[in-house]
């Protein structure tokens, strides 16, 4: 991996260049990516693909080199070469987030964190410890090895679970167990300065870690709480005509003193007739609104079909609840529409929800795109609203769509009580 040429090109070489090249040959195990071409795969995560003229000539995307540590040992040394020489960071875990923050703007030192890839199972004490690299998927295998799973996790398993704590920790799960700091039994951090501490869930200063994208350090390890593997799923899909009347379902089922679903998610027809077109007749639901809930226990499932009947609330066959939760993990596949997607995440309260994605929908069908919107329930009085957008960075209209973001977000903020998921 590590190029031949680079200590030869004395011209135009940054200041910082030796320094890195002395670290390089005191750690043999510490990579190093400057190839451009594959320097280029680094500009963009899942999502972000920016148009030339933001990422070259607003922004530098391009890094100059991309490190790929295997140490905490590394990134202590990383991190004090860029102190002394002033080279921006930037922090990348699987770069699936989505929102670009994974991608330098200024360019600099790229630290992927792929290789810190650790996951120890203690099934005894319930609990597992991963590195920076660990993924969703691999995290998931290992426990299931020991029937175990993660309380709480996001809908895309490609990401790294510290990415994702870094970036929010909501998802499915979220409403039965809280979001991930609920979890926590403590996290290594090192910070800018160069401080490596461990920090427990208690301590107040972990929320400056949480949630927000990495500027205040790099976690490089986080020990959760994990439970046993449910054994079956009972998922329903019930059908709303308007999204206002999902949501208001949404809210008196979560203070039902009985009913405890395991996950409640609300879809937006937009969503599902999208989902549904490529669902090759797996799922054979009608367009309209619904509500996805699942339990995780018979009992619970018998005494909600119960309550179904006693209130005369109908619900979608057995085949497209299965279909629909089965395909959880699987949201951003209605990408093809754009072929890029863009999205707006906030915390609303439930009573608002309606209100505001009338108002955006309505800015969309006036800039005549479509808004595909989901939401996850977190608790009895606040959803995670996302809606995703399907636009194309080939083309001048991207920049359109690419302001409707904040200002989605602004509009939920000011004017509905909405909060921003992340930074
Ligand atoms: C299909 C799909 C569905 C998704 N659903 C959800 C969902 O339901 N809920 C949700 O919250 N998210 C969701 N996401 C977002 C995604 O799951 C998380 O943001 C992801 O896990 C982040 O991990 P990553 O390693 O890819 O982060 P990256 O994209 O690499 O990085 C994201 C940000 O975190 C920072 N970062 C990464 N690692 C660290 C670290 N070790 N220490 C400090 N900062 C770090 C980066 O600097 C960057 O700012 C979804 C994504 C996909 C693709």
């Amino acid at each position: 991996m590590r190029s031949n040429n680079s200590v030869k090109e004395k011209k135009g070489r940054p200041p910082w260049r030796d320094a890195l090249e002395k670290l390089l040959q005191q750690n043999s195990d510490l990579r190093i990516i400057e190839n451009p071409e594959k320097l280029e795969y680094y500009r963009q995560d899942l999502n972000v693909d920016l148009p030339p003229m933001i990422r070259d000539l607003m922004l530098k995307s391009l890094p100059n080199v991309v490190l790929q540590p295997a140490t905490e040992a590394h990134l202590l040394e990383i991190f004090s070469i860029a102190r002394e020489h002033k080279i921006p960071l930037t922090v990348r875990g699987a770069g699936t987030w989505g929102y670009g923050g994974a991608v330098p703007t200024r360019g600099g030192i790229l630290i992927d964190l792929g290789l810190m890839d650790t996951v120890e199972v203690n099934p005894d004490a319930l609990q597992v410890t991963v590195g920076p690299g660990a993924r969703f998927l691999d995290i998931s295998r290992e426990l299931e090895r020991h029937s175990l799973t993660l309380l709480s996790m996001t809908s895309g398993k490609g990401g790294t679970l510290i990415g994702w704590m870094a970036t929010g920790g909501m998802g499915f799960g979220t409403y039965h167990h809280g979001p991930v700091r609920n979890q926590l039994i403590s996290i290594r951090v090192i910070t800018p300065d160069g401080v490596m501490k461990d920090i427990a869930a208690e301590d107040p200063e972990i929320k400056y870690f949480l949630s927000t994208e990495g500027q205040m350090g790099i976690m490089t390890k986080a020990t959760l709480r994990v439970g046993p593997r449910p054994s079956q799923w009972y998922p329903f899909l019930i059908p709303f005509e308007e999204p206002a009347a999902a949501y208001a379902f949404a809210k008196r089922l979560s203070s039902h003193p009985s009913i405890k679903p395991e996950d409640l998610m609300i879809y937006h027809s937009e969503l599902i007739h999208a989902l549904k077109v490529q669902s090759n007749g797996r799922m054979s639901v009608e367009d309209k609104n619904f509500v996805l809930i699942a339990f995780t226990e018979d009992e619970q499932s018998r005494q909600f079909k119960a309550y179904l009947d006693e209130e005369r609330i109908q619900r979608a066959d057995e085949a497209s609840a299965k279909s629909l939760w089965e395909e959880r993990f699987l949201p951003m596949s209605i990408k093809h529409l754009g072929p890029s997607l863009l999205a707006t995440e906030v915390i609303l309260p439930l009573d608002q929800v309606a209100s505001y994605y009338e108002k955006i929908s309505g800015w969309g069908k006036r800039l005549g795109l479509t808004l595909y919107p989901t939401s996850h329930l977190i608790n009895h009085r606040e959803v995670l609203f996302l809606a995703m957008l399907a636009t194309d960075h080939r083309k001048a209209i991207f920049y359109a769509d690419l302001l409707l973001i904040p200002m989605m977000i602004r509009l939920a903020v000011q004017d509905y009580h909405g909060k921003p998921y992340v930074l």
